[in-house]
């Protein structure tokens, strides 16, 4: 997937050397560390430069991926990778998607952010599907503009009331399509086997490593 419009270009490869990675969530950063490390990429983080984080001003998570990777490019001169992902609920117009750590306040209090969620199905028809998904977007961005992204996704079901202490954010209320237990009672290995990071993050290294 390329980020340059309708016209079908040539997928930029990314070579050995640094990437910033446009975070400021040191857990985010080794994740990524540990998997580009194999690569010959070497990570450097936002924070190591000193890099502002841009306000989330985009309408898609793709669209904030970019902003953030095209920021952090133009102002390190090395490429930058940035993620956004959220949470879609089906029956709620996929809200809370990009505003997903927003739903937890100044706090960022899960508990709150899910007890949000289950709110609004209470305003609903006790039948409505309970059905949401998981988006991870990706964007690789070089220093002249040009961007490569890619979309991550997992499916599953919401329930009620929260299940397990594993995982963060809003993990237990999300069970996953085909298993019987949420995110926040798996097995961290398990969960990251399947996620929609694990997603994108496949399709990102098959097209540019
Ligand atoms: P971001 O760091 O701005 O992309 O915010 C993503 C938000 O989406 C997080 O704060 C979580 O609320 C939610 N989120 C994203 N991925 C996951 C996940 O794997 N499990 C649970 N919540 C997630």
């Amino acid at each position: 997937m390329s980020g340059e419009g309708d016209t079908p270009q040539a997928i930029r490869k990314l070579v050995p050397g640094r990437l910033v990675i446009a975070s400021h969530n040191a857990g985010k950063v080794r994740e990524i560390r540990e998997l580009l490390g194999p690569y010959g990429i070497e990570p450097v983080s936002a924070a190591e430069l000193d890099l502002p984080e841009p306000e989330e001003t985009g309408t898609t998570f793709v669209a904030n991926a970019e902003l953030k990777a095209l920021q952090a490019a133009d102002l390190s001169g090395l490429p930058a990778l940035a993620d956004d992902s959220g949470l879609c609920v089906e029956a709620l117009n996929n809200e809370p998607g990009i505003f997903s750590a927003r739903w937890a306040g100044e706090g960022r209090d899960f508990a709150l952010a899910m007890q949000r969620v289950e709110d609004r199905f209470a305003q609903l028809p006790p039948e409505t599907g309970r059905d949401a998904h998981f988006v991870c977007a990706l964007a690789l961005a070089w220093p002249d503009g040009h961007v490569e992204w890619f979309e991550g996704r997992v499916d599953g079901t919401l329930v009620w009331p929260p299940r397990g202490d594993r995982g963060f954010g809003y993990d237990p209320m999300f069970v996953p399509a085909g298993h019987a237990v949420s995110f926040g009672e798996m097995e961290p290995a398990a969960k990251h086997a399947m996620s929609h990071r694990a997603d994108a993050f496949r399709q990102l290294v098959a097209a540019v490593l």
